[in-house]
């Protein structure tokens, strides 16, 4: 069997600085665990417009539409500010997303423990959380026409419109239930069916989805705004939330912070099986390009390496390595190194970003 194929986009900013730990990481499998993947490199965001008037060029789009996931850094920086909107760097990002018709955003909040006191909220209600957020990511309000400014008298309206077709609704939850079965098989769905007709027909498809082919998962339904309260007084009660593409905006925002620092936040989008049974993939660190940090070795690589591991976990059926990588992490952490985004107000030194990758490989190397 061929290699699974994994295309890197490393992008701008420290998002270059950050993949070379990544790619530490992919060396180590191959040579430690016998998992090798056939990677290629690519450009998108600013670099790739330097080089092809483009922030994604369409041999790069092929390329993505054909590899088993990609793993992309970030994009964007002030160079590029000024750019004319159709080619800024986030629209290579927006077009990988589109082309490749990736309606799942899956975005965890995960605390690891050394990482606590980093929260808003008190250790006891973190310490330990794990959940999964799937925000639907292609249609809903964002997209709904009619949509616009429009005149009506002599006054100007802003209209959007909140638009789901059943078979929209259908596939993010069967992405949501495949979800919660490798997990702890429950899922709790979010929408507004006491106020919105949208909400209604979200509730009972969530529901036909979950009778007919996921009957073993265990579903509950949350009005968003209740869900938004829950998660914050006892978020630990959730395992996979689904939602819609607004509501999970914000909630996955809402989540992230639960955890502390951007530097730790790994994300994935994910879309319809392919041939081979995996579904279109991107996997991504929440983080920006940091150009306020980029080139001085500062940026914590964690979120793109815990991107990865969410690559080996829902692409490459690697759990167990997945699970292996987290624990390097965790074990990393407890040992109190930290990227200077990580420290408290207690200060201590700061490792840099080749350092915390190195020592993330020494935890790997020791859990054999
Ligand atoms: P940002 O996420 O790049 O940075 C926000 C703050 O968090 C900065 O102070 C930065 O130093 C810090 N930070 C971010 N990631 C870090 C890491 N891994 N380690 C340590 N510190 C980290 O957001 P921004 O400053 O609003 O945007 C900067 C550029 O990135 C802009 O051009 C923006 O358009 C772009 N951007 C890209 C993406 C993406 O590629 N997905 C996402 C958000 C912003």
């Amino acid at each position: 069997m061929a290699n699974p194929s994994l295309l890197i986009l490393a992008g701008d900013g420290i998002g270059p600085e950050v993949m070379v730990e990544v790619r530490k990481i992919i060396d180590w499998l191959g040579a430690r665990r016998g998992l090798v993947f056939d990677v290629s490199e690519d450009l998108v965001g600013g670099c790739a417009y330097d080089a092809h008037g483009t922030p994604l060029a369409d041999a790069t789009m092929a390329r993505a539409q054909e590899v088993d996931a990609v793993l992309l850094g970030a994009v964007g920086g002030p160079k590029y500010d000024a750019l004319d909107f159709s080619v800024k760097p986030e629209r290579g990002l927006l077009r990988l997303r589109k082309e490749m018709d990736l309606y799942a955003n899956l975005r965890p909040a995960q605390c690891f423990a050394a990482l606590a006191d980093f929260s808003s909220l008190k250790r006891e209600i973190v310490e330990g959380l794990d959940i999964m957020i799937v925000r639907e990511l292609t249609s809903g309000v964002y997209f709904g026409e009619p949509r616009g400014i429009f005149t009506e008298g002599n006054e100007r309206v802003g209209i959007n419109t909140q638009r789901y077709t059943e078979s929209e609704i259908a596939r993010v939850a069967r992405s949501a239930f495949e979800l919660a079965r490798r997990r702890s098989n429950r899922v709790c769905s979010m929408e507004k069916a006491n106020v919105m007709e949208s909400g209604i027909l979200w509730r009972e498809v969530v529901q036909k989805v979950h009778d007919e082919e996921y009957p073993e998962v265990e579903l509950s339904h949350m009005y968003a705004d209740a869900g938004a309260m829950q998660l914050t007084r006892r978020p630990k009660q959730f395992d996979v939330i689904v939602t819609d593409n607004l509501f999970g905006d914000l909630l996955s925002d809402l989540a992230a912070m639960l955890t502390g620092s951007l530097g730790m936040l790994p994300s994935a989008s994910l879309g319809a099986p392919m041939a081979n049974g995996r579904p279109k993939a991107m996997y991504e660190p929440v983080h920006g390009s940091a150009p306020d940090i980029a080139g001085q070795g500062k940026a914590n690589p964690i979120a793109c390496i815990l991107s990865f591991a969410m690559a080996l976990r829902y692409s490459f059926d690697q759990g167990a390595e997945a699970d292996r990588l987290e624990r390097a992490i965790e074990t990393v952490l407890a040992d109190g190194l930290r990227t200077a985004d990580l420290m408290g107000p207690e200060g201590g030194s700061p490792i840099s970003t080749g350092a915390m990758g190195d020592a993330i490989l020494g935890a790997l190397d020791a859990s054999l």
